[in-house]
Parts: C-alpha cells; structure tokens; sequence
C-alpha cells in the first residue's frame, strides 16, 4: 500500500503540474498520471483555448510555487481591450489605472511544458499515455488505458486527485461511488479557434499589448497575442441564430465562402490578417462552452477533483486556470493546516466552493459585457464613474475587473460588492449623457453606507 504522505495525479495538466510542484516542495510523494503524449518530445497536441490570460491570482500562485519568472518569459502583456467597432478606429480601453494593472497572455503550448519540467525537477514523476479508466475505491486500486495500443495499467493509491479537466474521468468515478450530483449547463454558443500569422517582417500585425476584440451584440471576435508574434483568434457565435434575428451561426456559417462573407460584413479589418480563414473554419470543429456544477468535490481522503474536474467555467473572464491555480494553493495550504486528508479536502472544498460558484456567475455576465456593452454609451459612462469612484474612495470603491483580475480578494466578496457598485453606477447614470452635475455627495455617502473598506485595496 502507498505510504502516508503518498499521492496521485490525475491529470498533468494546468493544475495538475502546479499542484505536484506545490505538494513536492512540501515533502509529499507525488505521481502523475497524464492521458496524452509528452508535449516536450512530441510537439503539443493542442487542445482548445491555445492561449490563456494569466491574472494577479494566477501569477502568485505560480510565484509560490517558484516558476512565476520562467512563465512570464513567454507571457506578452495586455494592457486592455482594443475595441475595433463596425466603423471608424480602435479604442484601447485600459484594464486597470496603469501598467501596474495588466494581464498577460500565455501560450497553453508554452507554459503546459514548463510546468512539467519543473513538476519533475521538484521530483513529481509524471506517467505518459496513461488514461484513468476505472477506479475501485474500497481496494484502492485504479486501472489506467495507453491509448496507442489499449494496454491497461493497474496502480494502487491511498488517495486520488482528480486534475483531469471538464471531461474528468474521476469525477465520473466519484459519480458512481458516491452519488455526487453533477449538472453542466452548455451556453447555446460555440467558438472556433483562427491564427493571425507574424507579419512579412516578423512582427505583429497588430497591436501586440491589447486584448482585440469585436463586439457585435449577440457574437464577437477576440484575438489574443503570442509571444512568436502570432495572435489567437477566437469567435464566438450561438449555435443556431434567433429566430428573426439575421445573426450569424454555427449552423449557417459552414462553408469558406461564407464565413469569408461573415468577416467581410462584421470584421472587415481582421480579414486580410488571417490568410487561413477559410480551411481552418472548415477543418476546426466548434468548441463547446459549459458551466459544470457539482455538489461535492472530495470523497473523504480517498479522491478530491482541482481545477476545472471540478467547476469548468465559460471563459469570458479570462479566469478558469487562474482559479484552477488558486484551487492548488488553497489546497495545499489546507493540507498543512488539518491532520488528515480528509478533514484538508472538506475544509479546501468549503472554502473554495462558494468561490468558484462566484467566478463562474460572473464568466456568464461577462459573456454579455464583452460582446454587446463594452462600446455602448452607458457603459462608457458607468466606467468613467467607476474610475472617479475608484480615485475618490480607493479603500472602499474598487472597480469589479480589478477585484476579480488585480487583486486576491476571494471571488464571492467581489461578486457581492461589483452587485452593489453596479446598483450605485446604474443609479447615478440614469438619464445621464455626461458625468456634469453629479451629487458627488450623494454618492460619497451611498459608497461609504454600503461598502465597508476592502483589506488591500490601494
Ligand atoms: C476558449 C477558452 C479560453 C480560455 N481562456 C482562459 C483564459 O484566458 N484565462 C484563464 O485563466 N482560463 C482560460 N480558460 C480556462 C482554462 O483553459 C482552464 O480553466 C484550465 O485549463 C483548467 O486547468 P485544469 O488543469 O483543471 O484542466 P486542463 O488544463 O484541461 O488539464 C487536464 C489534463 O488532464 C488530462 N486528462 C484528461 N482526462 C484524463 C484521464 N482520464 N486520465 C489522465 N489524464 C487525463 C488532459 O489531457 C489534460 O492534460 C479558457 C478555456 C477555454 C475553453
């Protein structure tokens, strides 16, 4: 039987390399198991969302695990969204007050890899082509599939750790041992992936240090830089338009032809950018979008799911792997603080469950800002509130994209104050065309009765 302070990974990726380096750096045994290929001797066989944006919870979680600076070699700053309208320029609307305030765009192809060089130099094996299969609980045993030649291979734990993603096949183990009651709800939307390759002379073709995106009300388009000067194109359409709408759709957009009239029509200055357009459309499957929630995520010391396994999110906040990473320290931390495993995973999972139902409300409201309301007039307005708000009252008034990306405040503390902000915005805007004539005192004391200062806001 494996010893104490033994356990195993399912999963290498995102969460599951950081976890490894967190609990190896703490004395545990630890050994992964990974469904694919080695990206480091095969090429990366890419899943979706080829980059990522890596936020403030992110970045410290990689910090303490000691491989934030390798991370940020790749990483290309983003310094807001540069919103590109039907007619007329781009605007860059900043994330935050400054460059203090940015977030960073990483290539899934780059940062998986460096993850697994360091989960094995901290001392985690990590097993290749080993597909978690079956489980038995009781005996502690786990069958794993290669899937080149559909071997299994038997192993025995004292304890799981489920860091195999949405699809994950220990949750369905867990599922059907001890009855967890899951339940995803798919958004009736779907994205494709498109690259942007470097220009003639290398570079970007585009301004390198923005999040692009094309807000078209009910679909958009955004494209994310790499570091090898490409940029991720990501569009997002419902899959079947709404009635009497004339929207665009997955099912109507099939062809080259058409997703080439699609571009010419809605994203005109994107078009001449992306000379592949037409085969990768016709060759990408749509990529499906759901919110998974379960209603436990550990049976008793035995199993525990990190990471999306546990509460996959759409990805219109930019923050299912910073979460997923923030997973990995809560959980490490609560391993540390309680004498068992089993009294750790119930305290990981009370404190970051209602976390995770937070961040995943807010990725659905943000699917709405981002594809209809970051170029209206009133969301300006809100914003341009939000920010004098902010500079008035810096302890109490801290607008909702910061709490969420700048800072570690825990995410439901920041849903419940962007809940009552967003009441104070929507009042005050009103009517409005212009901030003129605001009761700023009005305001100053409606801030000052309802949000009680906020522990490092700056
Ligand atoms: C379009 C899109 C854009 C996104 N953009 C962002 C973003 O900008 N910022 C952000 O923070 N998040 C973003 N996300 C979310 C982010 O990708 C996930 O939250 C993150 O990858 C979760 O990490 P994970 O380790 O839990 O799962 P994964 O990264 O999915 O890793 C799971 C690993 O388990 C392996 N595995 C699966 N099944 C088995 C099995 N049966 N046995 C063994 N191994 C198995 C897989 O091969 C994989 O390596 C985005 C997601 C999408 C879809």
């Amino acid at each position: 039987m494996p010893g104490e302070r033994e356990l195993v990974l399912v999963g290498a990726g995102l969460a599951g390399c950081l976890l490894a380096i967190l609990l190896c750096r703490r004395g545990w045994k630890v050994t992964v198991y990974e469904r694919r290929g080695d990206p480091r001797v095969k090429g990366y066989e890419s899943g979706r969302s080829i980059n990522l944006a890596l936020a403030e919870r992110g970045r410290h979680a990689l910090e303490q695990a000691g491989v934030l600076e390798a991370v940020m070699r790749q990483a290309v700053m983003m310094r807001g969204r540069m919103v590109h309208g039907r007619d007329g320029p781009t605007r860059l609307h900043r994330y935050g007050r400054d460059d203090s305030e940015v977030i960073w765009s990483v290539h899934r192809a780059d940062l998986n890899p460096t993850l697994l060089e360091a989960a094995e130099r901290a001392g985690a094996p990590v097993h290749f082509h080993r597909r978690l299969h079956t489980v038995d609980f009781d005996a502690g045993y786990a069958r794993l599939i290669d899937d080149r030649d559909d071997q299994p291979h038997d192993i025995r734990f004292r304890t799981l750790v489920g860091t195999d993603g949405a699809g994950s096949a220990l949750r369905a183990a867990m599922v059907r041992k001890a009855g967890l009651v899951e339940r995803t709800e798919f958004l009736d939307h779907s994205y494709k992936e498109l690259t942007i390759p470097p220009a003639a002379d290398g570079g970007f073709r585009m301004e390198p240090h923005a999040l692009h995106i094309w807000p078209r009300g009910r679909y958009m388009c955004i494209a994310l830089p790499n570091d090898e000067r490409t940029f991720t194109v990501t569009v997002f359409l419902p899959n079947q338009a709404a009635p009497g709408s004339g929207d665009p759709c997955f099912a109507s957009v099939r062809s080259g032809a058409e997703v080439r009239a699609l571009f010419d029509r809605d994203f005109p200055d994107a078009l001449p950018l992306i000379p592949d357009l037409e085969r990768d459309w016709e060759h990408h499957p749509p990529g499906l979008l759901g919110t998974l929630y379960l209603d436990r995520w550990h049976l008793d010391g035995r199993a525990v799911l990190v990471g999306d396994a546990a509460h996959a999110m759409v990805p219109f906040h930019g923050q299912g792997m910073n979460c997923a990473f923030e997973d990995c320290l809560a959980m490490v931390e609560a391993m540390e603080r309680h004498g068992s495993l089993e009294a750790a995973f119930a305290a990981y999972e009370v404190e970051r469950k209602p976390n995770a139902a937070a961040i995943q409300a807010m990725a659905l409201e943000n699917y709405i800002e981002m594809r209809d309301r970051v170029d209206d007039a009133g969301f300006q307005l809100q914003r341009e509130l939000e920010l004098a708000l902010q500079q008035r009252h810096p302890q109490r008034f801290v607008p909702h994209y910061t709490m969420v990306t700048f800072m570690r405040v825990p995410y439901a503390v920041a849903l419940w104050r962007s809940q009552v902000q967003r009441q104070i915005l929507t009042e005050a805007t009103r009517g409005r065309a212009s901030l003129d004539g605001i009761d700023w005192e009005a305001l100053a004391r409606a801030v000052r009765e309802r949000l009680p200062p906020l522990e490092g806001a700056r």
